[in-house]
Protein backbone atom coordinates (compact mmCIF):
# COMPACT_ATOMS: atom_id res chain seq x y z
CA UNK A 1 0.00 0.00 0.00
CA UNK A 2 2.81 2.66 1.26
CA UNK A 3 4.66 1.68 -2.12
CA UNK A 4 1.36 2.49 -4.28
CA UNK A 5 1.23 5.46 -2.17
CA UNK A 6 4.97 6.89 -2.76
CA UNK A 7 4.85 6.11 -6.82
CA UNK A 8 1.63 8.07 -6.51
CA UNK A 9 3.66 10.33 -4.72
CA UNK A 10 6.51 10.96 -6.96
CA UNK A 11 4.77 11.93 -9.86
CA UNK A 12 3.33 14.51 -8.40
CA UNK A 13 6.12 16.72 -6.06
CA UNK A 14 9.99 17.69 -7.09
CA UNK A 15 12.41 14.75 -6.87
CA UNK A 16 14.15 16.58 -4.48
CA UNK A 17 11.66 17.18 -1.73
CA UNK A 18 10.38 13.48 -2.29
CA UNK A 19 13.87 12.10 -1.60
CA UNK A 20 13.82 14.71 1.60
CA UNK A 21 10.38 14.29 2.77
CA UNK A 22 9.12 10.64 1.71
CA UNK A 23 12.20 8.11 1.40
CA UNK A 24 13.08 8.76 5.37
CA UNK A 25 9.38 7.33 5.93
CA UNK A 26 8.56 3.97 6.92
CA UNK A 27 5.75 1.99 6.74
CA UNK A 28 4.93 0.31 10.16
CA UNK A 29 1.81 -1.42 10.40
CA UNK A 30 -1.46 -1.38 8.41
CA UNK A 31 -4.69 -2.20 10.28
CA UNK A 32 -7.73 -2.15 8.27
CA UNK A 33 -7.96 1.21 7.08
CA UNK A 34 -5.22 2.81 9.30
CA UNK A 35 -1.75 3.06 8.26
CA UNK A 36 1.21 4.39 10.31
CA UNK A 37 4.25 5.67 9.68
CA UNK A 38 7.41 6.19 11.31
CA UNK A 39 9.00 9.77 10.54
CA UNK A 40 12.65 10.54 11.99
CA UNK A 41 11.28 13.61 13.81
CA UNK A 42 8.86 15.76 15.22
CA UNK A 43 9.63 18.40 12.78
CA UNK A 44 9.23 16.05 10.22
CA UNK A 45 6.08 15.40 10.96
CA UNK A 46 5.25 18.61 11.46
CA UNK A 47 6.39 19.51 7.87
CA UNK A 48 4.29 16.63 6.21
CA UNK A 49 1.35 17.85 8.11
CA UNK A 50 2.22 21.58 6.59
CA UNK A 51 2.95 20.78 3.04
CA UNK A 52 2.07 17.61 1.75
CA UNK A 53 -1.66 16.44 3.84
CA UNK A 54 -3.57 16.80 1.27
CA UNK A 55 -0.85 14.80 -1.11
CA UNK A 56 -1.04 12.07 1.90
CA UNK A 57 -4.59 12.27 1.90
CA UNK A 58 -5.09 11.84 -1.72
CA UNK A 59 -2.54 9.19 -1.73
CA UNK A 60 -4.03 6.86 1.10
CA UNK A 61 -7.68 7.25 0.06
CA UNK A 62 -7.05 5.83 -3.70
CA UNK A 63 -5.08 3.12 -1.80
CA UNK A 64 -7.60 2.28 1.16
CA UNK A 65 -11.01 4.19 0.55
CA UNK A 66 -13.10 7.41 1.95
CA UNK A 67 -12.14 6.12 5.73
CA UNK A 68 -8.27 5.98 5.40
CA UNK A 69 -6.48 6.97 8.03
CA UNK A 70 -2.79 7.78 8.84
CA UNK A 71 -1.33 7.50 12.14
CA UNK A 72 2.46 9.26 12.51
CA UNK A 73 4.96 7.40 14.87
CA UNK A 74 7.58 9.54 15.83
CA UNK A 75 11.16 8.03 15.89
CA UNK A 76 13.51 9.62 18.50
CA UNK A 77 16.42 7.10 19.33
CA UNK A 78 16.29 6.27 22.99
CA UNK A 79 15.25 9.71 23.89
CA UNK A 80 12.10 10.58 24.32
CA UNK A 81 8.53 9.00 23.73
CA UNK A 82 10.53 5.51 23.71
CA UNK A 83 9.27 2.85 26.00
CA UNK A 84 11.36 2.37 28.98
CA UNK A 85 11.31 0.30 31.88
CA UNK A 86 10.21 2.24 34.85
CA UNK A 87 12.26 2.77 37.77
CA UNK A 88 10.25 3.78 40.58
CA UNK A 89 10.16 1.60 43.75
CA UNK A 90 6.39 0.06 43.18
CA UNK A 91 4.40 -1.87 45.70
CA UNK A 92 5.68 -5.54 45.64
CA UNK A 93 2.72 -7.23 45.08
CA UNK A 94 1.32 -5.06 42.16
CA UNK A 95 4.84 -5.55 40.44
CA UNK A 96 3.25 -5.62 36.76
CA UNK A 97 3.59 -4.61 33.46
CA UNK A 98 2.86 -0.98 33.36
CA UNK A 99 4.24 2.31 32.57
CA UNK A 100 3.76 2.30 28.97
CA UNK A 101 0.72 2.51 27.63
CA UNK A 102 0.24 3.20 24.12
CA UNK A 103 -2.00 6.38 23.10
CA UNK A 104 -3.43 7.49 20.21
CA UNK A 105 -3.27 11.36 20.46
CA UNK A 106 -4.10 13.81 18.19
CA UNK A 107 -2.52 16.98 18.09
CA UNK A 108 -3.38 20.09 16.95
CA UNK A 109 -1.60 21.10 13.83
CA UNK A 110 -0.62 24.94 12.94
CA UNK A 111 -2.65 25.06 9.71
CA UNK A 112 -6.11 26.06 10.46
CA UNK A 113 -7.56 23.92 7.73
CA UNK A 114 -6.52 20.65 9.63
CA UNK A 115 -8.21 22.03 12.93
CA UNK A 116 -11.61 20.91 11.35
CA UNK A 117 -11.71 17.26 11.14
CA UNK A 118 -14.20 17.35 8.11
CA UNK A 119 -11.29 18.46 5.69
CA UNK A 120 -8.84 15.77 6.86
CA UNK A 121 -10.39 13.41 8.76
CA UNK A 122 -8.63 11.55 11.09
CA UNK A 123 -5.14 12.43 9.63
CA UNK A 124 -2.88 13.59 12.46
CA UNK A 125 -2.42 11.18 15.46
CA UNK A 126 0.90 10.72 17.05
CA UNK A 127 2.13 8.34 19.99
CA UNK A 128 3.47 9.31 23.65
CA UNK A 129 3.45 7.12 26.30
CA UNK A 130 2.85 8.55 29.42
CA UNK A 131 5.25 6.57 31.73
CA UNK A 132 2.68 6.81 34.49
CA UNK A 133 2.33 3.98 37.40
CA UNK A 134 -1.51 2.74 37.66
CA UNK A 135 -0.64 1.20 41.24
CA UNK A 136 0.01 5.08 42.35
CA UNK A 137 -3.19 6.43 42.14
CA UNK A 138 -6.11 8.96 44.68
CA UNK A 139 -7.43 5.76 45.72
CA UNK A 140 -4.68 4.47 47.28
CA UNK A 141 -3.41 7.74 48.18
CA UNK A 142 -4.62 7.99 51.76
CA UNK A 143 -5.58 11.46 53.23
CA UNK A 144 -4.31 12.93 56.24
CA UNK A 145 -4.28 15.72 57.96
CA UNK A 146 -0.67 16.38 56.51
CA UNK A 147 -1.23 15.54 52.89
CA UNK A 148 -5.00 17.23 52.89
CA UNK A 149 -3.97 20.58 50.97
CA UNK A 150 -1.51 18.66 48.41
CA UNK A 151 -4.03 15.96 47.96
CA UNK A 152 -7.22 18.03 47.27
CA UNK A 153 -4.89 20.64 44.99
CA UNK A 154 -4.08 17.71 42.96
CA UNK A 155 -7.52 16.59 41.92
CA UNK A 156 -8.37 20.04 41.45
CA UNK A 157 -5.86 19.74 38.44
CA UNK A 158 -6.70 16.55 37.83
CA UNK A 159 -10.22 17.56 37.25
CA UNK A 160 -9.29 20.37 35.51
CA UNK A 161 -5.35 19.92 33.95
CA UNK A 162 -4.62 23.59 32.93
CA UNK A 163 -7.76 25.02 33.82
CA UNK A 164 -7.48 25.85 37.62
CA UNK A 165 -4.97 28.64 39.03
CA UNK A 166 -2.81 25.46 40.97
CA UNK A 167 -0.85 26.11 37.20
CA UNK A 168 1.98 24.71 37.90
CA UNK A 169 1.34 22.91 40.81
CA UNK A 170 4.73 22.10 43.00
CA UNK A 171 4.30 19.30 45.37
CA UNK A 172 7.58 19.63 47.81
CA UNK A 173 8.25 17.41 50.93
CA UNK A 174 10.96 15.10 52.56
CA UNK A 175 12.02 11.74 50.92
CA UNK A 176 9.43 8.72 51.30
CA UNK A 177 6.06 11.23 52.03
CA UNK A 178 4.26 10.59 48.84
CA UNK A 179 5.77 12.56 46.25
CA UNK A 180 6.11 10.64 43.25
CA UNK A 181 2.99 8.84 44.52
CA UNK A 182 0.74 11.73 43.87
CA UNK A 183 2.18 13.14 40.88
CA UNK A 184 1.47 9.73 39.13
CA UNK A 185 -1.94 9.81 40.52
CA UNK A 186 -2.73 13.36 38.86
CA UNK A 187 -1.78 11.81 35.59
CA UNK A 188 -3.53 8.50 36.22
CA UNK A 189 -6.77 10.40 36.98
CA UNK A 190 -6.42 12.82 33.83
CA UNK A 191 -5.40 9.90 31.58
CA UNK A 192 -8.60 8.36 32.76
CA UNK A 193 -10.86 11.86 33.00
CA UNK A 194 -9.17 13.24 29.25
CA UNK A 195 -8.01 10.20 27.91
CA UNK A 196 -7.23 12.52 24.74
CA UNK A 197 -4.79 14.43 26.54
CA UNK A 198 -1.04 13.93 26.28
CA UNK A 199 0.16 13.37 29.75
CA UNK A 200 3.88 12.50 30.28
CA UNK A 201 5.90 11.79 33.48
CA UNK A 202 9.46 11.97 33.79
CA UNK A 203 11.79 12.68 36.77
CA UNK A 204 14.27 15.72 36.59
CA UNK A 205 16.81 13.41 36.20
CA UNK A 206 15.65 11.72 33.13
CA UNK A 207 14.44 14.88 31.50
CA UNK A 208 18.30 16.60 32.20
CA UNK A 209 20.02 13.27 30.72
CA UNK A 210 17.75 13.60 27.77
CA UNK A 211 18.58 17.01 27.29
CA UNK A 212 22.54 16.48 26.99
CA UNK A 213 21.78 14.04 24.86
CA UNK A 214 19.96 16.62 22.40
CA UNK A 215 22.49 18.84 22.60
CA UNK A 216 25.28 16.06 21.51
CA UNK A 217 22.94 15.09 18.92
CA UNK A 218 22.30 18.15 17.79
CA UNK A 219 19.01 17.51 18.34
CA UNK A 220 17.78 20.05 20.93
CA UNK A 221 15.05 21.58 19.17
CA UNK A 222 13.86 17.89 18.47
CA UNK A 223 13.89 18.05 22.33
CA UNK A 224 12.08 21.30 22.73
CA UNK A 225 9.31 20.39 20.50
CA UNK A 226 8.91 17.05 21.79
CA UNK A 227 7.65 18.66 24.94
CA UNK A 228 5.91 21.46 23.69
CA UNK A 229 3.46 18.55 22.43
CA UNK A 230 2.22 17.49 25.93
CA UNK A 231 -0.95 18.91 27.33
CA UNK A 232 -0.23 17.58 31.01
CA UNK A 233 3.73 17.57 32.09
CA UNK A 234 4.82 16.17 35.03
CA UNK A 235 8.44 16.73 36.43
CA UNK A 236 9.60 14.59 39.81
CA UNK A 237 12.42 15.95 41.77
CA UNK A 238 12.90 19.45 39.90
CA UNK A 239 16.01 19.84 43.52
CA UNK A 240 17.50 18.19 40.50
CA UNK A 241 17.51 20.45 38.11
CA UNK A 242 20.13 22.36 40.75
CA UNK A 243 22.98 24.18 39.41
CA UNK A 244 22.53 22.85 35.76
CA UNK A 245 21.70 25.90 34.05
CA UNK A 246 21.46 24.49 30.43
CA UNK A 247 18.66 22.48 31.59
CA UNK A 248 17.05 25.15 33.27
CA UNK A 249 17.42 27.17 30.58
CA UNK A 250 15.41 24.91 28.30
CA UNK A 251 12.91 23.86 30.84
CA UNK A 252 12.27 27.48 31.13
CA UNK A 253 11.66 27.91 27.72
CA UNK A 254 8.88 24.92 27.82
CA UNK A 255 7.39 25.96 30.79
CA UNK A 256 6.92 29.10 29.17
CA UNK A 257 5.20 27.65 26.20
CA UNK A 258 3.34 25.01 28.04
CA UNK A 259 1.87 27.39 30.57
CA UNK A 260 0.86 30.33 27.61
CA UNK A 261 -0.86 27.45 25.94
CA UNK A 262 -3.03 26.50 29.02
CA UNK A 263 -1.36 23.32 29.78
CA UNK A 264 -0.90 21.99 33.13
CA UNK A 265 2.77 21.61 34.71
CA UNK A 266 3.04 19.48 37.72
CA UNK A 267 6.19 19.52 39.70
CA UNK A 268 7.57 17.97 42.46
CA UNK A 269 10.63 19.14 44.84
CA UNK A 270 12.15 17.55 48.15
CA UNK A 271 12.68 21.95 49.11
CA UNK A 272 10.07 24.66 49.08
CA UNK A 273 11.13 26.89 46.32
CA UNK A 274 12.20 29.83 48.65
CA UNK A 275 14.51 26.52 49.98
CA UNK A 276 15.93 25.68 46.50
CA UNK A 277 19.60 26.41 46.02
CA UNK A 278 21.07 27.19 42.37
CA UNK A 279 18.07 27.31 40.63
CA UNK A 280 17.75 30.56 38.73
CA UNK A 281 15.22 33.14 39.55
CA UNK A 282 13.13 33.55 36.73
CA UNK A 283 11.92 29.73 37.27
CA UNK A 284 11.60 30.26 41.09
CA UNK A 285 9.19 33.12 40.13
CA UNK A 286 7.18 30.87 37.70
CA UNK A 287 7.01 28.06 40.54
CA UNK A 288 5.34 30.74 42.27
CA UNK A 289 2.87 31.59 39.79
CA UNK A 290 0.83 28.31 40.79
CA UNK A 291 0.38 26.62 44.38
CA UNK A 292 3.01 25.00 46.12
CA UNK A 293 1.47 22.13 48.28
CA UNK A 294 3.77 20.72 51.24
CA UNK A 295 3.18 16.93 51.88
CA UNK A 296 4.77 16.46 55.86
CA UNK A 297 4.93 13.68 57.76
CA UNK A 298 1.56 11.63 58.49
CA UNK A 299 0.22 11.57 61.59
CA UNK A 300 -0.54 8.40 63.54
CA UNK A 301 -3.59 7.83 62.74
CA UNK A 302 -2.97 8.06 58.85
CA UNK A 303 0.04 5.63 59.42
CA UNK A 304 -2.71 3.26 60.91
CA UNK A 305 -4.60 3.68 58.08
CA UNK A 306 -1.93 3.63 55.49
CA UNK A 307 -0.38 0.10 56.85
CA UNK A 308 -4.25 -1.66 57.35
CA UNK A 309 -4.59 0.00 53.20
CA UNK A 310 -2.07 -2.03 52.04
CA UNK A 311 -1.58 -5.33 53.93
CA UNK A 312 -5.58 -4.99 52.71
CA UNK A 313 -4.70 -4.91 49.17
CA UNK A 314 -1.91 -7.45 49.64
CA UNK A 315 -4.08 -9.71 50.84
CA UNK A 316 -2.48 -10.07 54.50
CA UNK A 317 -3.95 -9.94 57.76
CA UNK A 318 -2.14 -8.65 60.65
CA UNK A 319 -3.30 -8.33 64.24
CA UNK A 320 -3.95 -5.31 65.32
CA UNK A 321 -1.48 -4.42 67.86
CA UNK A 322 1.47 -5.33 65.90
CA UNK A 323 0.30 -2.73 63.37
CA UNK A 324 -0.03 -0.03 66.04
CA UNK A 325 3.13 -1.04 67.40
CA UNK A 326 4.45 -0.40 63.65
CA UNK A 327 2.87 2.75 63.43
CA UNK A 328 3.75 4.43 66.86
CA UNK A 329 7.35 3.76 66.18
CA UNK A 330 7.80 4.21 62.42
CA UNK A 331 7.14 7.89 61.89
CA UNK A 332 9.39 9.57 59.50
CA UNK A 333 8.34 8.73 56.25
CA UNK A 334 5.93 6.53 54.55
CA UNK A 335 8.37 4.32 52.48
CA UNK A 336 9.91 3.26 55.29
CA UNK A 337 6.31 2.63 57.21
CA UNK A 338 5.52 0.24 54.25
CA UNK A 339 9.17 -1.04 54.43
CA UNK A 340 9.28 -2.08 57.81
CA UNK A 341 5.42 -3.90 57.15
CA UNK A 342 6.77 -5.60 53.85
CA UNK A 343 9.84 -7.09 55.87
CA UNK A 344 7.62 -8.38 58.60
CA UNK A 345 5.06 -9.91 56.19
CA UNK A 346 8.44 -11.63 54.83
CA UNK A 347 9.99 -12.73 57.81
CA UNK A 348 6.81 -14.58 58.96
CA UNK A 349 6.25 -16.19 55.69
CA UNK A 350 9.75 -17.01 55.59
CA UNK A 351 10.12 -18.86 58.40
CA UNK A 352 6.76 -19.45 58.62
CA UNK A 353 6.11 -18.23 62.02
CA UNK A 354 3.42 -15.96 62.95
CA UNK A 355 4.04 -12.37 63.33
CA UNK A 356 4.56 -11.63 67.29
CA UNK A 357 5.25 -8.29 68.71
CA UNK A 358 8.56 -9.30 69.47
CA UNK A 359 9.30 -9.97 66.01
CA UNK A 360 7.70 -6.58 65.10
CA UNK A 361 9.83 -5.47 67.90
CA UNK A 362 13.29 -6.68 66.31
CA UNK A 363 12.25 -5.73 62.36
CA UNK A 364 10.88 -2.15 63.70
CA UNK A 365 14.61 -1.56 65.88
CA UNK A 366 16.27 -2.23 62.67
CA UNK A 367 14.70 0.38 60.83
CA UNK A 368 14.55 2.79 62.98
CA UNK A 369 18.43 1.93 63.75
CA UNK A 370 18.85 2.54 60.10
CA UNK A 371 17.46 6.04 59.74
CA UNK A 372 18.58 8.58 61.35
CA UNK A 373 17.30 9.87 64.22
CA UNK A 374 15.02 12.62 63.69
CA UNK A 375 16.13 15.49 66.42
CA UNK A 376 13.49 18.71 67.06
CA UNK A 377 14.71 22.29 66.41
CA UNK A 378 13.36 22.71 70.43
CA UNK A 379 15.86 19.55 71.03
CA UNK A 380 18.62 21.69 69.32
CA UNK A 381 18.05 25.09 70.70
CA UNK A 382 17.96 24.04 74.34
CA UNK A 383 21.13 21.89 73.91
CA UNK A 384 22.97 24.33 72.44
CA UNK A 385 21.45 26.92 75.08
CA UNK A 386 22.34 24.91 77.69
CA UNK A 387 26.07 24.16 76.12
CA UNK A 388 26.27 28.20 76.24
CA UNK A 389 24.68 28.15 79.56
CA UNK A 390 21.74 30.56 78.27
CA UNK A 391 18.38 29.86 78.33
CA UNK A 392 16.52 29.46 74.97
CA UNK A 393 14.77 32.68 75.26
CA UNK A 394 18.26 34.64 75.41
CA UNK A 395 19.48 32.26 72.58
CA UNK A 396 16.46 33.57 70.55
CA UNK A 397 16.28 37.64 71.26
CA UNK A 398 17.55 39.89 69.28
CA UNK A 399 20.80 40.89 71.03
CA UNK A 400 24.09 40.78 68.66
CA UNK A 401 26.36 39.72 71.74
CA UNK A 402 29.33 37.68 70.00
CA UNK A 403 28.86 34.79 71.36
CA UNK A 404 24.79 34.96 72.00
CA UNK A 405 25.06 35.40 67.96
CA UNK A 406 27.22 32.43 67.73
CA UNK A 407 25.09 30.34 69.61
CA UNK A 408 22.25 31.28 67.31
CA UNK A 409 23.82 30.63 64.36
CA UNK A 410 24.86 27.12 65.86
CA UNK A 411 21.87 26.15 66.41
CA UNK A 412 20.91 27.32 63.09
CA UNK A 413 23.13 25.40 61.31
CA UNK A 414 22.07 22.31 63.51
CA UNK A 415 18.33 22.34 62.61
CA UNK A 416 19.69 22.53 59.38
CA UNK A 417 22.01 19.49 59.33
CA UNK A 418 20.24 17.33 61.42
CA UNK A 419 16.29 17.86 60.67
CA UNK A 420 14.55 18.06 57.23
CA UNK A 421 13.04 21.68 58.22
CA UNK A 422 13.36 24.66 55.41
CA UNK A 423 15.74 27.27 56.03
CA UNK A 424 12.24 29.38 56.76
CA UNK A 425 10.89 26.87 59.38
CA UNK A 426 14.06 26.97 60.85
CA UNK A 427 14.57 30.67 60.84
CA UNK A 428 11.02 31.29 62.66
CA UNK A 429 11.47 28.46 64.80
CA UNK A 430 14.47 30.44 66.30
CA UNK A 431 13.51 33.52 67.65
CA UNK A 432 11.26 34.88 64.15
CA UNK A 433 14.42 34.76 61.46
CA UNK A 434 13.98 34.64 57.87
CA UNK A 435 15.57 32.09 55.76
CA UNK A 436 18.25 34.26 54.20
CA UNK A 437 19.57 34.64 58.17
CA UNK A 438 19.74 31.27 58.29
CA UNK A 439 21.22 30.33 55.04
CA UNK A 440 24.00 33.12 56.11
CA UNK A 441 24.14 31.89 59.50
CA UNK A 442 25.08 28.25 58.10
CA UNK A 443 28.03 29.96 55.99
CA UNK A 444 29.32 31.38 58.66
CA UNK A 445 29.47 28.38 60.85
CA UNK A 446 30.79 26.37 58.16
CA UNK A 447 33.53 29.22 57.78
CA UNK A 448 34.68 29.64 61.24
CA UNK A 449 34.89 25.72 61.76
CA UNK A 450 37.84 25.44 59.01
CA UNK A 451 39.25 28.92 60.70
CA UNK A 452 38.78 28.99 64.55
CA UNK A 453 40.06 26.11 66.79
CA UNK A 454 37.70 26.96 69.66
CA UNK A 455 34.77 27.13 67.32
CA UNK A 456 35.48 23.64 65.57
CA UNK A 457 35.45 22.02 69.25
CA UNK A 458 31.88 23.91 69.87
CA UNK A 459 30.97 21.94 66.36
CA UNK A 460 32.15 18.69 67.89
CA UNK A 461 31.08 18.75 71.29
CA UNK A 462 27.86 19.71 70.04
CA UNK A 463 27.35 17.35 67.16
CA UNK A 464 28.13 14.43 69.44
CA UNK A 465 24.95 15.26 71.31
CA UNK A 466 22.90 15.09 68.18
CA UNK A 467 24.16 11.70 66.90
P1 LIG B 1 8.60 10.51 47.64
O1 LIG B 1 8.49 10.59 46.15
O2 LIG B 1 8.06 11.71 48.35
O3 LIG B 1 9.96 10.15 48.12
P2 LIG B 1 6.88 8.23 47.28
O4 LIG B 1 5.81 8.85 46.47
O5 LIG B 1 7.85 7.38 46.56
O6 LIG B 1 7.65 9.32 48.13
O7 LIG B 1 6.17 7.40 48.45
C1 LIG B 1 6.83 6.40 49.19
C2 LIG B 1 5.89 5.25 49.43
O8 LIG B 1 4.85 5.64 50.31
C3 LIG B 1 5.22 4.75 48.16
O9 LIG B 1 5.17 3.36 48.18
C4 LIG B 1 3.83 5.35 48.23
O10 LIG B 1 2.89 4.52 47.60
C5 LIG B 1 3.58 5.40 49.72
N1 LIG B 1 2.71 6.52 50.08
C6 LIG B 1 3.06 7.81 50.14
N2 LIG B 1 2.03 8.57 50.51
C7 LIG B 1 0.99 7.74 50.69
C8 LIG B 1 -0.38 7.92 51.07
N3 LIG B 1 -0.87 9.14 51.36
N4 LIG B 1 -1.15 6.82 51.16
C9 LIG B 1 -0.66 5.61 50.86
N5 LIG B 1 0.60 5.38 50.49
C10 LIG B 1 1.42 6.42 50.41
MG1 LIG C 1 9.96 10.42 44.68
Amino acid sequence: VWKNCLDFIKDNIQPQAFKTWFEPIKPVKLSENALSIQVPSKFFYEWLEEHYVKLLKVALTKELGETAKLVYIIKMENTYGNREPFTEKIPSANRGNFGAQEMDVPIKSKNPELKNPFVIPGIRNIKIESQLNPNYNFENFLEGDANRLARSAGMAVANKPGGTSFNPLLVFGGVGLGKTHLAHAIGVEIKDKYPERTVLYISAEKFTQQYIESVKKNTRNDFIHFYQLIDVLIIDDVQFLSGKSGTQDVFFHIFNHLHQNGKQVILTSDKAPVDMQDIEQRLLSRFKWGLSAELQNPDYETRISILKNKLYRDGVEMPDDIIEYVAKHIKTNIRELEGAIISLIAQSSFNKKEVTLELAQQVVEKFVKNTKREVSIDYIQKVVSDYFEMDVATLQSKTRKRHIVQARQLAMFFAKKFTKASLASIGSQIGKRDHATVLHACKTVDNLAETDKQFRKYIDDLTKKFS
